[in-house]
């Protein structure tokens, strides 16, 4: 059975104002199954948004955008925008990090998610359209759905508003969910709800899922493949069991070690030194290199290709050095 989604060698070049084009992102495999999460890991400036943005077609013409993202076998660059437009909202869902600017402050919560699911199914009656979003407020565990679907979003917090979106997205049932920073305007307790959420949704719709964030630590317990991106390129790809128990590059390892552990009592915020480089300047080699502990002389020349190294795929000159981080913990902790 073909995968759900498969992006390959996905590149997005800029031009801004009259100087050089710039890659944004340089040639990018992702793979995402029915009913799985995929998380994709990277700083602002990393290339995830504009994949994401790529993907669904939402990119200014003035983009220039190659490879192949293909959706059930159906081959999506280059399809005409009105096409697109009928797959965003039908087959993908989308979530972004403000749920405010998804929401129309005018209009109900209800006459939103219905005017969402009459777009696309022009059949429906108003009544069920209205019927229909009081069951989807229902599904994101809205209480009082019935009622709350006569607000306005103002009326809402920032978790529930959250939830209208993913309602919103959920709408016309489609079979993968892009969710750009969907929990990253939240606090903490209402993150992990909308994780929760999202999890379900996965299980019981069988939806697939690409969640963005910057975030190791949201990724652990609900993806089960993750992506990790840096300047435009994917670094470290595998499934999130393998790559968290043996994490096979340094700015993986970085994002780990800054993420708080059971027996250690502050996370380590100064993990990886610096700053990612602009999206405009980014290094020779290797991009990581003037961040990188590990760095050799052959990292400032030479680009290292994503490749396998043990059941991941890395793209470290070094990746085979890399001791599995229980070790190395261990190691630290000694
Ligand atoms: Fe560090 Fe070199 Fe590996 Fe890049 S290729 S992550 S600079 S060791
Ligand atoms: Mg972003």
């Amino acid at each position: 059975r073909e995968p759900l989604l498969e992006v390959r060698d996905l590149k997005v070049a800029f031009r801004s104002h009259g100087r050089a084009e710039f890659q944004a992102v340089c040639g990018i495999n992702l793979d995402v199954e029915r009913g799985q999460m995929h998380a994709v890991v990277g700083e602002s400036g990393s290339g995830k948004s504009v994949t994401m943005l790529a993907i669904m077609g939402l990119l200014s013409p003035s983009a220039r955008v190659s490879g192949s993202v293909r959706l059930e076998g159906e081959e999506l660059i280059g399809k005409p925008e009105r096409a697109m437009r009928r797959i965003r909202g039908a087959r993908i869902g989308y979530i972004f990090q403000d749920p405010m600017s998804a929401l129309n402050p005018l209009l109900t919560i209800g006459d939103q998610i219905a005017e969402a699911i009459r777009l696309h199914d022009r059949k429906i009656t108003r009544r069920s359209a209205q019927e229909r979003a009081v069951e989807l407020l229902r599904l994101v565990a809205i209480p009082m759905a019935e009622q709350r679907a006569l607000q306005y979003p103002h009326e809402f917090s920032g978790g529930m508003r959250q939830r209208v979106v993913i309602a919103m997205s959920m709408a016309n049932e489609p079979s993968l969910l892009i969710a750009d920073e969907p929990t990253t305007a939240l606090d903490v307790t209402i993150q992990a709800q909308i994780m929760e959420l999202l999890e379900r949704l996965r299980a019981e719709k069988g939806v697939g899922i690409v969640l963005v964030t910057h975030d190791l630590g949201v990724v652990a317990g609900a993806a089960s493949a993750v992506t990790i991106m840096y300047a435009g390129r994917v670094v470290e790809q595998g499934s999130v069991d393998e790559v968290f128990a043996w994490p096979r590059h340094p700015y993986t390892r970085g994002l780990l070690g800054s993420l708080p552990h059971p027996g250690r009592p502050k996370p380590r915020l100064d993990a990886i030194p610096g700053a990612p480089p602009p999206i405009t300047m980014r290094p020779s080699g290797c991009a990581f290199h003037p961040r990188c502990a590990f760095a050799v002389e052959r990292c400032l020349t030479e680009i290292p290709p994503l490749r396998s190294v043990g059941p991941s795929l890395s793209a470290c000159h070094r990746a085979e050095e890399l001791p599995p981080l229980t070790s190395a913990m261990e190691a630290a902790n000694a």
